[in-house]
Order: C-alpha cells, then structure tokens, then sequence
C-alpha cells in the first residue's frame, strides 16, 4: 500500500473561492503527516446542468460525443482554478483532465466505464508534486474523444485512482456528515451510519441514495478499497464502507432509499408464448437502458401483461422501441406512467430475519400508500408507489424500521 491518500470534493464543495479554502484545509491534514494526495474535483455545484441546459438550447438531439465534451468543461474550470490557489499557498500541485493521465474508458458517451488508468505515469509525477489535482467524471476513448461517467461520476474517478494506486484511503467529502439511514435533507430523523458494508452502500446507490455513485462502489469492492464519506465542513469522522462484519449482520434494516427517477411500461395482451420477453428487453438492452422491476401476469386465454420500469429519461426512446415491435408482439395497447416511484429497504440482516416484507406492507397500508410493484433480493425490498407519496413512504419506512436505530 502506498502512502498516498485520494480526496474527492463534490460540487457543493467546490462552489465558490470560501469552500474551496476550506477543500485546501482538508488537503493539508495528510499532507501534514506526509502522504502525497490526489485531489478529484466535481465541476462547480449547478455547472454540469448548466452545460446540459446550454446544449438542449443548441440542438433537440445533441450528437454524444460533442455532449461529453461540454460538459467535462465544469471539472475542468476546477481543478484549474484549485491547483491556482494550491500554488499560491506554496503547495507543489498541478491539474490533470482525464486524458492527460489517461484515464482510458469505453466509448458509452455519458455512461462510460473506466477501463483502465495508467498508475505509473500517476506515480512519476508525485515525484515533483505534493498535490494532483484530477478532474473528476472524465476519461478518454480509444478515439481519443473525452467521455464522462454519468451523474455522479466523480466519486468513480476517485475510487478508481485510488484503486490504481493501492491508495492507503479514499475520502469522499460531500454537503452532508456521512451515509446516513435515509436521506437527511428528506428526514429529519435520519441517522449517520458508522459503518456500511459494500453490498448495503451498493443497494443504497443502486436504490437512489446519490450520496455514492454505484459504480464507485463496485469498483471499491472490486479492489476492496475503503472509502471514507464524510463532510467538507468538519473534521467528524464520516462513515466507512468496507467488507461486512459480524456486527452490520446484527442490524435487519441498514437504511432506506428513494429513486424519484422512474417511470413505468406496461404492454398490455401480449401473446403469451415462448421468446416474447427475449423480443421485448433484448432491444432496450442493446441500447444500454437498464430495466429495474419486471412483472408478467398468469396467462389467460393465451395472453399476459408485462409490466416494467425503466429510468424516467430512457422513457420516450423505450416507448419508440416498443411501438416497433407492436407487429411482431401483438399487444393489444402500451400503457405508461411517468409519476412513480420507488421505495427500498436495504440491509444485510434482512438475510436472517423474516417478516421485513409484511412489516413493510403494513407500514404503508397505515398510510393508505398503495403498492404498484414490488421486487425484492437477498437483502432488500422495494415498492413501486405513486410518486407524490414519496417522502410520506421514506418517514414511515424509516419510523418502522430504524425509529430505534442506535448509532454505533
Ligand atoms: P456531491 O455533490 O458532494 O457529490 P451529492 O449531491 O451527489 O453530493 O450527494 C450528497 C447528497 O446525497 C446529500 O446532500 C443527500 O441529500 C443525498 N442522499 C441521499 N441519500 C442519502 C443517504 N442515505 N445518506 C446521505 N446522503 C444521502
Ligand atoms: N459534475 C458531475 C455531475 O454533476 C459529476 C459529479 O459531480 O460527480 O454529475
Ligand atoms: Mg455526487
């Protein structure tokens, strides 16, 4: 292990010249027991939107790889403008934009994976710097065009560095103290979790806690990197995400997500016969759209209802697919419903502990929420409501199941 510490700083973090200060007294404190850090920048809070509203007002359709290009721009301004007051300040630092390391990804504009990243050049240039600076969310195809990681991206780059460079930690600061049971600015009795193991944090993610990207957290338990999330605006220690102890299994519920960003198909009277579900999610899967919840009714009189849940942005191009198929499927009419949600409890413990399901259910039954579509794993449960129940569903969820949460 190296003695090298990676620190990314989200948007919030890095707004303005006062934050930043405050991202440059963060910096210090490993400096000052002599490892060598690698800062990752988000762009400013608000300018990755900005860009993508910029490029909606040029073009209806704007081409990918022009799209990726902008909007890489935010981190870019950054790291710039952070390395600036690093070397005001003496400390020995300079900027990298991802294809200067490179941080070489596939060419899924928007969505692309780190494929590799080239710790060795990293490595020689700590050899003159104390400080790089590396811009968040951005890698480099093998057509040497920019790409970006998705929303949230940064904490990926993070993750990534420091598993290229088998850093001894990886702190991700952000607005808020740490992982929490829910959602902080959407409870006010959300609890700060000490520790979370990397099967919980990748429910959390996968479920909508953006506190992590998921991916950062699939890499991280990939290389079995730790990763500290904490706050940029004081030195409270945060919460760990790591392997799973003895202790996490001891607690059924770990936490409750919402993911706001979903909407729902159903392809009502489809020929129920071998190879339809092939035909229905082999083209939205060619286009990288990911399908969450899937549900096919009992046939009756040789037809069924399939209904399922994509992201809301991926809802017009599923409809459009789905209308091409209407020949080779035979439905009888396509339904869709933008004004959903979706509810989750996640934890470990729930391997162990029945009755987390009706618990569940009768939670919501108590405040007259309905349930449009359930799906569960080893160690979570989630509802599809009406999205307006939203934040009603997270407090009765987070009362029932972690009102008595002890900290520690
Ligand atoms: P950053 O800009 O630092 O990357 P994000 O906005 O991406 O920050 O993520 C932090 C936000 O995640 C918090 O402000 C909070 O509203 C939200 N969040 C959702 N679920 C959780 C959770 N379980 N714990 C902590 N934060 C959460
Ligand atoms: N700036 C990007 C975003 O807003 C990446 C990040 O913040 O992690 O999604
Ligand atoms: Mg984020």
């Amino acid at each position: 292990m190296k003695n090298i510490v990676v620190q990314k700083f989200g948007g919030t973090s890095v707004r303005n010249l006062e934050c930043m200060k405050q991202v440059l007294n963060n910096v210090r404190r490993p400096l000052a027991e002599g490892s060598k850090v690698i800062v990752v920048l988000s762009a400013m809070a608000g300018e990755t939107n900005r860009l993508l509203a910029l490029a909606k007002e040029w073009s209806a359709t704007p081409d990918a790889a022009e799209l990726d290009s902008l909007v890489s721009t935010g981190e870019q301004i950054s790291v710039a403008l952070f390395a600036m007051m690093a070397k005001d300040q003496g400390l020995r630092a300079r900027s990298l934009l991802g294809f200067q390391i490179p941080i070489v990804s596939n060419a899924s504009y928007g969505k692309a994976r780190i494929e590799s990243i080239d710790g060795a050049r990293i490595t020689e240039m700590l050899k003159d710097n104390d400080v790089l600076v590396v811009a968040g969310f951005q890698g480099v195809n093998e057509h040497a065009r920019i790409t970006t990681l998705g929303r949230g991206g940064s904490d990926t780059s993070a993750v990534a560095v420091a598993a290229a460079l088998d850093a001894r930690m990886c702190e991700i600061y952000t607005d808020v103290p740490g992982v929490f049971t829910t959602d902080p600015n959407m409870c006010a009795d959300a609890k700060k979790i000490d520790r979370i193991s990397y099967d919980e944090m990748l429910e959390m993610a996968s479920m909508g806690a953006k506190v992590l990207q998921i991916r950062s957290v699939e890499f991280a338990k990939k290389y079995n990197v730790t990763v500290h999330v904490r706050s940029t605006f004081s030195d409270e220690p945060g919460t760990i995400v790591t392997q799973e102890d003895a202790n996490m299994e001891a607690v059924q519920v770990a936490g409750v997500a919402y993911d706001k960003d979903q909407a729902q198909i159903t392809l009502v009277g489809v020929l129920d016969e071998p190879g339809v579900c092939a035909s229905v999610f082999t083209p939205i899967a060619e286009r990288k759209i990911l399908v969450d919840m899937i549900v096919q009714n009992p046939s009756r009189e040789g037809r069924t209802d399939i209904t399922f849940t994509v992201p809301r942005a991926d809802l017009d191009q599923t409809l459009k697919l789905m209308e091409g198929l209407m020949p080779e499927i035979g439905y009888k009419a396509l339904l869709s419903d933008k004004s959903v949600s979706k509810v989750s409890v996640i934890g470990v413990g729930m391997r162990n502990h029945s009755g987390v399901a009706a618990q569940a259910f009768r939670a919501l039954r108590d405040e007259n929420i309905n349930i449009l579509m359930i799906s569960t794993s080893e160690i979570k449960l989630s509802c599809l409501i009406e999205d307006k129940y939203t934040e009603l569903a997270v407090r009765t969820l987070h009362q029932t199941f972690l009102g008595q949460y002890q900290v520690g």
